[in-house]
C-alpha cells in the first residue's frame, strides 16, 4: 500500500509518498524538513490486511473516492470550454464537438480509474490496498467534523 499525504509540520509544504507502507516502521520522514511524523503502519491493519483507522492520525473515518486526478479533469474543462468558446461563431460543429469530447475523455476517465481510501482528519491517502467494505463514500456531514 502507497501512503501521500502532506507535511503535518506547518512551516513545510512537502507531499511525502511512502512505498510500501508495511515497510515503513514507525515512523516517515519528511525528504524536505526531516521531521519525523509518527506511524502506526502494523496496527492500523486488521487481520484481513486492510486499513482500519489511518496510520498517521489514528482516525478511524475514512472514506472511498475515486481516485480521479482532479486538477486534470478541471483542466480540461477549462481548454475545452474555451476552445468551444473562441469557436462558436465561426463553427458551431467544433463548438459542440470539442465539449462533447472533454465529456467523454472525463467520463472514461472516471470509469478507468481506480479507487482509494482517504482520511477525514488529515486527509492522507491510500492507495494500491484493498478496500475495508466499512469505509464509504465521502460524506460531507462527517467531513465538516474536523
Ligand atoms: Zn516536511
Ligand atoms: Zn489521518
Amino acid at each position: 500500500m502507497q501512503i501521500r499525504f502532506h507535511c503535518p509540520n506547518e512551516t513545510c509544504v512537502a507531499i511525502i509518498e511512502f512505498e510500501p507502507l508495511e515497510e515503513a516502521g514507525d515512523s516517515i520522514e519528511c525528504p524536505r524538513c526531516h521531521t519525523r511524523h509518527k506511524i502506526e503502519a502494523t496496527q492500523s491493519v486488521n487481520q484481513a490486511g486492510l486499513l482500519e483507522r489511518c496510520p498517521l492520525c489514528s482516525c478511524s473515518e475514512m472514506f472511498v473516492r475515486k481516485d480521479f486526478p482532479q486538477a486534470f479533469g478541471v483542466a480540461l474543462v477549462i481548454l475545452a470550454g474555451a476552445i468551444s468558446f473562441a469557436t462558436l461563431k465561426s463553427n458551431s460543429t467544433i463548438a459542440y464537438g470539442v465539449l462533447l469530447l472533454a465529456m467523454f475523455v472525463d467520463f472514461v476517465l472516471y470509469m478507468v480509474v481506480g479507487k482509494m481510501t482517504a482520511c477525514y482528519a488529515c486527509r492522507a491517502e491510500f492507495r494500491e490496498a484493498e478496500l475495508n467494505p466499512e469505509h464509504e463514500g465521502f460524506d460531507l456531514a462527517t467531513s465538516e467534523k474536523y
